[in-house]
């Protein structure tokens, strides 16, 4: 049979002796947040808004999100803005607010450190360290939070090949941390009606070239609130590990990203159609009893 070397995931450049490598470890590797496993046979849904904004819209989106069945929050404190002129964030104010809804609502907190400067800081608030896509290939930030003891939910860049998303995993690992998630949030293309070019095709070739679990950001990834289900429904299917989604009790107030976030409904209704879509390819969500 003739095969086609080019689309052969040996013949990216991709070395199988690296440390993310599917060969270092074929069983896979299973990220362990306070108790929730990313890498199982459990989808795992991460949501919340984009931003964390106030106490009452933190509060009343953890809500919804752990009532629909989201098994960590989101929220970003130190947010990346295009524009300096932008909101960028709470800050420490914003870490406090994640602190103390972590408590009331039960849920293990991500949130995006952007600064070597303040991994210390952030790490004393939250379970898991997000590194976002325009951060991906900042090596003294990667190495810096190899070094610290949290999980790692790493954004893919939006210009990177799988091989650099895979190097940039390695930084971590190499610096000692194991808990690495890859997240595919979608790549610039030639595309102008998407926010972003979401490589769904990314998560196959991930599980295949490394035994870290692959989530999906649909949300940026499309950035259309409509289209943010659909394409939920199609990471799942093609073997996504867990999915962030973000989701704001008032999309329309947002200060950030409100155009791409779903209401509580919409995200309740999701997470329904997600269970289904999870079982047909022998996974599972776990969904709390309505009552
Ligand atoms: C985010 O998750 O809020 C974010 C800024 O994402 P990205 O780094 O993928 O753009
Ligand atoms: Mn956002």
């Amino acid at each position: 049979m003739e095969t086609n070397p080019h689309y052969s995931p040996e013949n990216i450049g991709f070395s199988t002796s690296l440390r993310v490598g599917r060969k270092a470890k074929p069983e896979g590797t299973i990220v362990n947040i306070e108790g929730v496993k990313i890498g199982g046979t459990e989808v795992v849904i991460i949501a919340g808004p984009c931003a964390v904004e106030s106490r009452e819209q933190l509060f009343e989106t953890a809500r919804a999100v752990r009532n629909g069945g989201a098994k960590i929050l989101r929220g970003g404190a130190f947010k990346p803005r295009s524009s300096p002129y932008n909101f960028q964030g709470l800050g420490e104010d914003g870490l406090k607010l994640l602190g103390q809804i972590r408590k009331e609502i039960g849920l293990p907190v991500v949130t995006e450190v952007m600064d070597t400067r303040q991994v210390e800081l952030v790490s004393s608030y939250a379970d898991m360290l997000q590194i976002g896509s325009r951060n991906m290939q900042n090596y003294p930030l990667l190495k810096e939070v190899g070094m610290s003891r949290k999980p790692i939910l790493l954004k893919r860049g939006m210009m990177a090949t799988i091989e650099e998303f895979l190097l940039a995993a390695e930084y971590i690992l190499n610096q000692g941390n194991d808990q690495v998630i890859l997240c595919e949030r979608g790549i610039r293309t030639f595309e102008t009606s998407t926010r972003n070019t979401l490589d769904l095709s990314a998560v196959p070739m991930l599980k295949r070239l490394s035994h870290l679990p692959v989530i999906v950001d649909p949300s940026h990834g499309t950035g259309l609130r409509w289209m943010v289900p659909a394409m939920a429904k199609a990471a799942v299917a093609v073997g996504a590990d867990g999915l962030i989604i973000e989701v704001h009790y008032k999309p329309e107030e947002a200060i950030c990203d409100g155009h791409q976030s779903l209401d509580h409904n919409d995200f309740i209704n999701l997470m329904t159609d997600l269970k289904k879509i999870a079982e047909a390819v022998n996974r599972e969500i776990s969904l709390p009893d309505p009552s």
